[in-house]
């Protein structure tokens, strides 16, 4: 994409409404329109990245066997009569009456809906187990929408719920997904820790919440600091193995680390005292196993292997996928902009032209930006008519984790200069390096 051609409205100024960082980045990048109070569009730059984040939740929920739908935002509401959801959830729910006055709801989680979908086809053992997933906008008429959005009242979300016919394969597909929600967050970037949580109005026995840790998160969370360096990296887990898979929960939920809803006192009291930590966390997602809480009410039932009818095991898993950004900025950003990790940066690379018109300058960047096409990585090419100073501060304000620059004196030597956001490092290099090396970053992205 070339600068000149796209449409990216930056803010020179810091915008009044901004609280936090992340909200501040968004509005200064164009990544974001604040449309009504927690309501926005996503503009260019903005979509780049929640498409980015949609690809990598997606790969993970697929590899981890679950398998995508999509359900409507507007629901009927009597569906959620029949879980005796409707009157229970309060103000949040926004009810929407159609012209024949039927009582509509604009969802704000999915529970009674698939339930819906798994009674009206499933009734065999044999078809299970079974996780769909949609990734899908929500509406929750927040009572202080804030922080962009972090806090929106439409947000999006990745929500998947799992079938089972007994408990234990269900706490297997509760496990399976900790798993792959581990996944997710780092090829994010993130360090998210599985909480201990409080299952609130969805009701349920387990439940584990994912934090990134941020002084601006709205979660106060207690843990052993050792639990912020478990990673789970590139080893491969065969998702058909309960044990496997059961070791890899066991490995990153057994060091201390709760929400202040579960926190115990003797328990945090009990780990060494230098690596007791009080902090603040922003929710990414969170898992729950909640059994026949749904089937019973709807009446989704299966029939066992040994004849008998039995009510379905089931769980809910959401990621914030719209939150995510917020989240990603938090942790990673600096006092000029974001850094976006490779995994969701918008374009991989820029390239700043220092000076525009001139012949050389202008054909090695055309050369750099072709290069990198045909190795499959869009660059962001700032080839408007401006000053150095001012392509820079664009540059580092939207964040590219990396940037090639081009000018007349380096060219005179052969050379480009290939800098890192995150570390500020540059380096001189030939076109053609500049290209293998960023390729070479991105390969396995
Ligand atoms: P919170 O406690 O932050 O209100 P929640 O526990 O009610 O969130 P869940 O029902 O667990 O939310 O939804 C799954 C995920 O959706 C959350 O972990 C969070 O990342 C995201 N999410 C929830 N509410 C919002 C919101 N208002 N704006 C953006 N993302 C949200
Ligand atoms: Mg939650």
């Amino acid at each position: 994409m070339r600068v000149s051609r796209y449409f990216l409205p930056v803010l020179k100024e810091n915008p009044a409404e901004a609280q936090i960082v992340s909200h501040r980045y968004m509005l200064r990048a164009g990544m974001i329109k604040q449309q009504a109070a927690g309501i926005y569009s996503w503009l260019p730059l903005g979509l780049r990245v929640l498409n980015r984040i949609q690809q990598i939740v997606n790969e993970e929920q697929i590899r981890a066997g679950h398998i995508p739908l999509l359900m409507p935002t507007l629901q009927p509401a009597d569906l959620w009569r029949e879980s005796g959801r409707y009157d229970d959830y309060g103000q949040e729910m926004l009810r929407i009456k159609d012209r024949q006055d039927r009582e509509m709801l604009y969802g704000p989680t999915n529970e009674e809906m698939i339930t819906d979908i798994f009674r009206a086809h499933v009734n065999s053992y044999k078809d299970l187990p079974l996780t769909l997933y949609h990734i899908q906008w929500k509406f929750r008429d927040e009572m202080r929408p804030r922080f962009g959005v972090m806090r929106g009242r439409e947000f999006l979300m990745k929500d998947g719920y799992n079938f089972d016919v007994d408990k234990a394969s269900a706490l297997h597909a509760y496990n399976r997904h900790m798993v792959s929600y581990l996944r997710t967050y780092e090829r994010m970037g993130l360090t998210a820790i599985p909480m201990r949580a409080d299952s609130g109005p969805i009701g349920g026995d387990d439940t584990h919440e994912f934090l990134v840790l941020a002084s601006t998160g709205e979660s106060e969370v207690f843990f052993d600091s050792a639990v912020t360096e478990l990673k789970l990296g590139n080893r491969a887990v065969d998702y058909d193995n309960w044990d496997e898979v059961a070791n890899v929960c066991k490995e990153f939920t057994t060091l201390y680390a709760r929400t202040d809803e579960t926190h115990d006192e003797a328990l945090f009291n009990a780990i060494p005292e230098e690596r007791r930590k009080v902090a603040r966390g922003i929710e990414v997602g969170q898992i729950f196993y909640f059994g026949t809480k749904y089937s019973e009410a709807m009446g989704a039932t299966v029939v066992t292997a040994d004849g008998t009818k039995v009510p379905v095991e089931m769980g809910s898993h959401g990621i914030g996928v719209s939150r995510l950004l917020g989240a990603i900025i938090e942790a990673s950003h600096d006092d000029r902009g974001i850094i976006w990790p490779e995994g969701v940066t918008p374009f991989p690379v820029g390239i700043v032209n220092l000076k525009q018109g001139d012949a050389a300058a202008d054909a090695a960047c055309e050369g750099l930006y072709k290069a990198l096409a045909a190795k499959g990585l869009e660059a962001l090419y700032d080839d408007r008519d401006e000053r150095a100073g001012a392509k820079f501060a664009t540059m580092d304000l939207i964040g590219l984790p990396w940037r090639i620059t081009v000018g007349p004196r380096g060219l005179a030597n052969g050379v480009v200069e290939l800098t890192s956001r995150r570390t500020g490092v540059s380096e001189e290099m030939t076109p053609e390096a500049a290209v293998a090396r960023i390729a070479e970053i991105y390969k396995d992205i």
